[in-house]
């Protein structure tokens, strides 16, 4: 049995004086979000206990405050929900002999199963019964959130706080990016969100040529500006084609970076792929989608789907990319207290934002 399981024998449970917190909860069968007192969670042996001190608010979790089907037939109610954090160790199970009181942590927000196949080769973020944090178990958008220890990344001394907070979908983003070797390769990332964008600062810290963003929304190109990008591109206005004839490219794409989940997107990335080009593919389409599989055969792409991140070699990955110069913070648009979490959330669903990010300090 792996560390994070529950153990068949009770568990040591650790108490603690105080037992209610404040949490951002979905408390009922309906849109929105609220502010709850509910009970601090209690630990196992095996688990730690997190003070948070910031979160990042997800797409998911758009998603959830609106109701939608996905949340609807996912999301268990109540619970508090989110699940991109950074927080303080505030207590240890009895197992748990490498986390100490007052180390600064994130959590993987995939707590996996330990026993399928994947799990016991250690491709652990191939897990077959992931169970995510903040989806299917109590999330981070409280003041404490416990995390089975095997789910606990040590942050290295330095790395901002904020930037901490969002190492979950910056992980996403690097998993994306370093799917394919990028060293001197030409590189088309499709969607300026958040994600895109972080993932687009991946390719010229690994020697890519060129790297080109999309979107149709003005101000996250110009967010994508920000990073480094060689080209952000309204794509309802200027074509691939015509981006690759101004960059002097011949061939297309070598790298498809796919972080839209929009069709029309990965079609035209499809298109513009060179032969042999490799596509990783992390937007996740709300419907079903047709391509040109005609393109993928002759063009002999290869097409890989993405979801998480890898445990924990992309969080390692994440690390020395910051300490050697990566920059990810200008994708941080808001930062509002946790009271002000409508705020968050309507800067989210106007789509105008990076990252937002809660803090729950004080
Ligand atoms: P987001 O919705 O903020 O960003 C998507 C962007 O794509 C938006 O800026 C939108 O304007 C843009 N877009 C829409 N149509 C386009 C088009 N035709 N061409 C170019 N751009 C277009 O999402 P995000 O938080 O940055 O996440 C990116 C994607 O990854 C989303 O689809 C999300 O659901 C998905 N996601 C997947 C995983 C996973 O594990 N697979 C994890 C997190 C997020
Ligand atoms: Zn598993």
């Amino acid at each position: 049995m792996y560390a994070h399981q529950s153990s068949p024998v009770k568990p040591t449970i650790v108490v603690r004086k105080t037992t209610i917190m404040k949490a951002l909860v979905k408390a009922q069968a309906a849109r929105g979000l609220s502010i709850q007192d509910i009970p601090e969670p209690t630990i196992g042996i095996n688990d730690v206990l997190i003070r948070v001190l910031r979160t990042g608010i997800c797409g998911t979790d758009l998603h959830i405050y609106n109701w939608d089907d996905w949340a609807k037939r996912t999301i268990p109610v109540p619970m508090a929900i989110g699940h991109e954090f950074v927080g303080r160790v505030e207590a240890t199970g009895s197992n748990v002999t490498d986390f100490h009181k007052g180390e600064i942590v994130s959590g993987e927000g995939h707590v996996v199963c330990g026993r399928c196949r994947n799990c016991m080769a250690g491709r652990r973020h191939l897990c077959a019964h992931t169970q995510g944090v903040g989806v299917n178990r109590a999330g981070a958008f409280a003041e404490y959130i416990a995390l089975p220890m095997t789910n606990i990344w040590r942050h290295a001394p330095g790395i901002d706080l904020d930037v901490a907070s969002i190492f979950d979908p910056f992980g996403n983003a690097v998993h994306t990016a370093l799917s394919f070797p990028l060293l001197g390769e030409d590189v088309l990332v499709t969607g300026a969100g958040p994600i895109g964008i972080m993932a687009a600062t991946v390719p010229r810290h690994s020697a890519a040529r060129y790297v080109v963003i999309t979107d149709l929304n003005e101000e996250r190109l110009e967010l994508a500006r920000k990073v480094g990008v060689t080209l952000a591109v309204n794509s309802s206005k200027t074509s691939l084609a015509e981006v690759q004839q101004q960059l002097n490219m011949h061939e297309g794409f070598d790298i498809g970076l796919e972080m839209s989940g929009n069709p029309n997107a990965f079609r035209d990335m499809i298109a513009n792929m060179a032969h042999g080009g490799r596509i990783a593919m992390l937007g996740i389409p709300t419907n079903d989608m047709s391509i040109d599989w005609n393109k993928v055969i002759f063009n002999m792409l290869t097409i890989k789907g993405i979801y998480g991140r890898e445990m924990y070699e992309t969080w390692y990955k994440m690390t020395v990319m910051l300490q050697s110069g990566l920059r990810i913070d200008p994708v941080i648009t808001h930062r509002l207290h946790y009271t002000d979490f409508e705020q968050g959330f309507a800067a989210m669903s106007g789509g105008g934002c990076g990252k937002v990010i809660l803090n729950w300090e004080s």
